[in-house]
């Protein structure tokens, strides 16, 4: 199967990942022979937005954003005869706070070439927030806010459905990052039945929207999810529907670029993003 490059890729400027540099992803992508990659770190969470996270190290700082463009920026010219570098933001969809997160997208849309949509953080019953991918401790606290496993499942899905309903303005990504990140503990706790259905409901939304699908192998690599994003069987529906595929790797460290791209079902067919700003200048 070909692939030519990861989509999905975090930096230094991720307080949650390593102090690779940016240059070093770059150098390790030429190396492994990719034409391409994107930049996708995690977007400023909405000023009014406190941090569900323990550590409080969910996404880059508002303060890193201008340095962390100029930085993609000077790479991307610097390197474009052996690489083409996409800048962009994994942005999170938090519910209630799409105003913020549609300023954000509007002030810095003109500089993206590429972008996911993730849902990491969920408004539990008491209407506290909650960062769903935290840690297996930090998961067990959540199934009891929620009041069962299954629960946080249909919150998440939910969630989800709304992100891509969402109105986040023009320059809203159009790639919805691991769709099923809500299983990533869930060979620890496993929920009742798989909800298929939901994913199922979500890649038609995903089809009829003309969104295009993360293909993020980094679940495999997470002890108790030890799983893509989204699973193979997942991920050959939404070949059989049209959605396009991206590769990612959803590397917080430079040496783990493509990681498992040869685990790729071998039914599906896998897509570049395309490139937003050339879509946006088409219209
Ligand atoms: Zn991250
Ligand atoms: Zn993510």
């Amino acid at each position: 199967m070909k692939f030519n490059g990861d989509f999905h890729i975090h930096t230094n400027y991720c307080p949650h990942g390593s102090a690779d540099e940016m240059e070093l992803y770059v150098h390790n992508a030429i190396e492994k022979g990719l034409d391409a990659i994107s930049f996708t770190e995690h977007a400023p969470l909405p000023p009014s937005f406190t941090d569900p996270a323990p550590k409080q190290d969910s996404a880059m700082k508002m303060n890193d954003v201008d340095s962390y463009l100029l930085e993609g920026n000077k790479l991307k010219k610097a390197y474009k005869d052996k690489i083409k570098i996409n800048i962009g933001f994994e942005v999170d969809y938090i519910k209630d706070y799409e105003t913020e997160t549609k300023q954000f997208l509007n002030q810095y849309g003109e500089q993206i070439d590429d972008a996911i949509l993730s849902v990491h953080m969920l408004r539990a019953p008491n209407d506290q927030f909650v960062c769903l991918d935290y840690s297996v401790e930090a998961f067990s606290d959540i199934i009891t806010l929620f009041g069962s496993v299954n629960d946080v499942y249909n919150a998440y899905y939910q969630t989800m459905k709304s992100s891509i309903l969402s109105d986040l303005g023009p320059y809203k990504p159009t790639r919805i990052g691991h769709i099923n990140l809500v299983e990533k503990f869930s060979l620890q706790f496993p929920a009742t039945h798989k909800h298929e259905d939901e994913l199922i409901d979500l890649l038609h939304l995903i089809k009829q929207k003309n969104y295009s699908l993360d293909a993020n192998t980094a679940g495999l690599f997470k002890p108790f999810c030890q799983q893509m994003y989204p699973s193979p069987k997942i991920m050959e529906v939404a070949h059989e529907l049209g959605i396009a595929l991206i590769p990612g790797s959803d590397s917080h460290t430079a040496g783990t670029l493509t990681r498992a791209f040869d685990k790729y079902p071998s039914s599906i067919s896998l897509s570049t993003p395309e490139n937003v700003t050339q879509k946006r200048m088409s219209k």
